[in-house]
């Protein structure tokens, strides 16, 4: 590394300490852990604490969905693992992630877990912090922008909006052992206007058939956003009974999210607006309807 890219990773560093300690906000301490969410993949997204952590980590365990551009905020001296597990592994790369955390921490280490998204959410961030809890690890949990709101939003695709779904459902498309999830379709599909899917390339086709055998019109609208929030994002809007072909062909990863709020894409796509998408003033056509009669 030239001397100049390692002046400037201390200058970043001091600058995050500075501005963590201008806004009262804790350290990483010897001995800690934290579990830090670092966002969908823009590294924007990721918090304050989420930065100063990295910042001042001795070590670092990163999952295969945090964005690793973060990490040119750690120390030069900062031990670094890819603690990533990809779908279906075995759950002792599970235990054996948590033992490392416990391990370091003992060693009087500042542990950083840094997660994609956020950490509590599909992200077995609780069974970590319980086994640190239960092997006395002092931790905190910092909450991460979640693929399933904030990947919507980099779409354009408000999670909630008043004239569309008024209740949403966080799904993950892969359930234990990697089966499709064993769920009470018939109550989703009546009870829940927007359906969110995380992990569910594989079992998407069996759930859209779940939810339109319980009721759901097979033209309700439905998108995949891969990569969201990256350069590389893509979305494909689609329609529920075609979701299952769609996202068996989706680079991953990918959320999917099934409810009349896709709609509003035509109109919100902030990012395609950016390159020239020209978006609808009215995408849910109520104006055009309230003129016709
Ligand atoms: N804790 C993470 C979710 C981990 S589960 C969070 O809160 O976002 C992994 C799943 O998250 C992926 O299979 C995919 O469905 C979703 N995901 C994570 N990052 C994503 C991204 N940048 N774009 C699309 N989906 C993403």
């Amino acid at each position: 590394m030239s001397n100049s890219v390692l002046a400037l990773g201390t200058d970043n560093r001091a600058a995050l300490r500075r501005l963590a300690e201008t806004l009262g906000l804790p350290r990483l301490e010897p001995g800690w852990v934290w579990l830090a969410g670092a966002g969908p993949g823009d590294p924007g997204l990721a918090s304050l604490h989420t930065l100063h952590a990295i910042a001042e980590a001795d070590v670092i365990l990163t999952d295969a969905l945090a964005n690793k551009a973060l990490l040119q905020l750690a120390r030069t001296d900062a031990q670094l693992v890819d603690a990533g597990k990809r779908g279906g592994k075995p759950s002792a790369a599970q235990e054996t992630i948590s033992r490392r955390l416990i391990a370091y921490a003992r060693k009087g280490l500042r542990v950083l877990r840094l997660k994609g998204g956020d950490p509590f959410v599909f992200g077995r961030g609780a069974e970590e912090a319980l086994a640190l809890a239960r092997a006395g690890i002092p931790f905190r949990v910092v909450p991460g922008v979640t693929a399933g709101i904030g990947g919507l939003a980099y779409a354009g695709i408000p999670v909630t909006h008043r004239d569309t779904n008024q209740a949403v459902t966080f799904i993950t498309g892969s359930g234990a052992n990697g089966a499709a999830p064993e769920l009470d379709w018939a109550a989703i599909a009546k009870g829940s206007p927007t359906i969110v899917l995380y992990m569910a390339r594989k079992h998407a086709g069996k759930i859209a058939s779940a939810l339109i055998a319980a009721g759901r019109d097979v033209n309700e609208p439905a998108a995949i956003i891969s990569n969201a929030s990256l350069k590389e994002q893509a979305t494909v809007v689609t329609r529920l009974a075609a979701l299952g072909d769609a996202a068996a062909v989706a680079d991953t990863p990918a959320i999917l999210v099934i409810g009349e709020n896709v709609r509003l894409a035509a109109g919100l796509d902030w990012l395609g607006a950016l390159s020239g998408r020209l978006l609808d003033a009215d995408p849910l056509g109520r104006e055009r309807l309230s003129d016709a009669g």
